[in-house]
């Protein structure tokens, strides 16, 4: 939009009509309105304060491309003219929906060759949730209604997401989980198995899947819902061989694996998917986020040919929303996938800028404040300690030192989030060499900043 505005005045107008996501309101109408970000290119954002921040965050987990891509505002542009809207309710569909389908069905591979469109993660793992429940009843077992996930788990914000999720607080707004849906521990190596041989901490992990599935009964679980790198809940990456182990119960009992890949997706982790990067098999997969790289709402559920056949003997499979495979996000998407291909960024987060993040981050580790660092791919994470050598947090068990360290980070000049004690990153997939020296720097430099604040 044309910038006629004053910054002032749209922070005055932001306390006194919009309510942001995932916020403290009076928190917000304290600060005297939120940070307004204008404009943005390549790995960078713009506030209307006149900082110029790295974006460690590639907003919120999805700019893998980069900001200022022409190429997708022209694509945008062109669908709107030829046709901005049409729905796939009517037995219809628009060309971009069906060739981002195939697309999509390319690099997920093997038996996942069909997809469902939603516009947010949320609702992609939504329609998991239906659409597994609604498979099991058609196969003649409609006992299977349970789905095991894991605390800390994040897989969205609507009513199946946030109970699909393992994030205390959400269920404690709106009384939720829904019934049927239980959560087992997550493999948080540094949080909840310091100490322990990590390769059988993350046995342990899996073995308590198996251990809830014989709890609940094998014949009432439908399926097991995880991401392959937990997120939002602070960047948890399995041990080796963790998700082997998952994949082997999930298949000695007969459910269906679902690999929340809304985060992981699209380059993320050095592979197209995360699944790919762990070497197992979904059965289902959420995908939203990397799709567009956030240019437009779009999402996808994946689901494997077995689950369609089954689906194609109840008749009217009854869930879709309007903006199901909507054309002008179906064609951003398109575009997006073929900018990932052409430039090789999957590839180069695999070979080159993931391997160059995880050794910088290791400069960190001399930090009397790190207890850790660890990445996959373009995913990062440090883990700040109260005392040197032990997982200590600093205040009780869930501390604070993230938020003191991200505003630190934020006043230095880059993006990140600070979730518990932990300071987490996901930036754009084009981030050089240069950009995440910087990232590393900045860090570095707000950790020790934080040390007086902190003691
Ligand atoms: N699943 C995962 C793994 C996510 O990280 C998120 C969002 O961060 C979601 C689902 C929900 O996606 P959305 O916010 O688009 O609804």
């Amino acid at each position: 939009m044309p910038r006629n505005y004053e910054i002032a005045e749209l922070k005055r107008l932001d306390v006194a009509h919009h309510l942001p996501a995932q916020q403290d309101y009076k928190l917000i109408e304290d600060m005297g309105g939120s940070r307004i970000v204008t404009h943005a290119e390549g790995c960078y954002i713009h506030d209307g304060d006149g900082n110029r921040i790295l974006d460690g965050m590639a907003g919120l987990w999805c700019v893998n491309v980069g900001y200022g891509r022409d190429e997708l505002v022209e694509v945008a542009a062109e669908q709107m003219r030829e046709l901005p809207f049409y729905n796939t309710f009517f037995k219809t569909v628009t060309p971009p929906t069906v060739l981002l389908a195939q697309k999509i069905a390319q690099h997920t591979g093997g038996k996942l060759q069909h997809v469902f469109f939603n516009a947010s993660g949320s609702e992609a793992n939504d329609t998991v949730f239906r659409m597994v429940r609604h498979y099991w009843k058609l196969k003649g077992e409609p006992k299977r209604t349970v789905f095991i996930s894991r605390w800390n788990a994040y897989h969205g914000s609507t009513v199946a997401g946030v109970s699909l999720g393992g994030m205390k607080a959400m269920h404690a707004q709106g009384d939720l989980p829904v019934p049927g849906v239980e959560h087992v521990r997550q493999p948080y190596w540094f949080g909840e198995g310091f100490g322990q041989d990590p390769v059988q901490f993350g046995k342990d992990c899996a073995a308590a899947i198996e251990e809830r599935i014989l709890a609940v009964g094998p014949e009432n679980v439908a399926a097991f819902i995880g991401e392959p790198v937990q997120g939002a809940g602070g960047v948890i990456i399995p041990p080796p061989g963790y998700w082997q182990e998952v994949e082997a119960i999930c298949r000695k009992y007969g459910i269906l694996l679902v690999a929340d890949e809304v985060i992981c997706g699209f380059g993320r982790t050095g592979q197209w998917f995360g699944h790919q990067t762990y070497g197992f098999t979904p059965d289902l997969v959420p995908m939203a986020k990397g799709l567009s790289s956030g240019y437009l709402p779009i999402s996808a559920t994946a689901v494997s040919s077995d689950i369609v056949e089954v689906l194609k003997t109840g008749g009217d499979f009854v869930h879709g929303f309007t903006y199901s495979g909507h054309p002008v996000a179906a064609a951003v998407a398109l575009a997006n996938i073929g900018i990932i291909e052409r430039e090789g960024l999957v590839e180069r987060t695999r070979e080159d800028t993931g391997p160059y993040l995880a050794r910088a981050l290791t400069r960190l580790l001399a930090h009397e404040l790190v207890g850790e660092v660890r990445s996959i791919g373009l995913l990062g994470a440090v883990e700040i300690v109260s005392k040197k050598g032990t997982n200590q947090r600093w205040l009780g068990a869930e501390g604070n030192a993230g938020p003191v360290v991200r505003d630190l980070c934020i006043k230095n000049g880059l993006m990140v989030r600070g979730i518990r004690d932990t300071i987490v990153m996901c930036p754009p997939l084009i981030i050089s060499h240069q950009q995440i020296d910087d990232m590393v720097d900045i860090i570095g430099k707000s950790l020790d900043e934080a040390l007086p604040v902190l003691r």
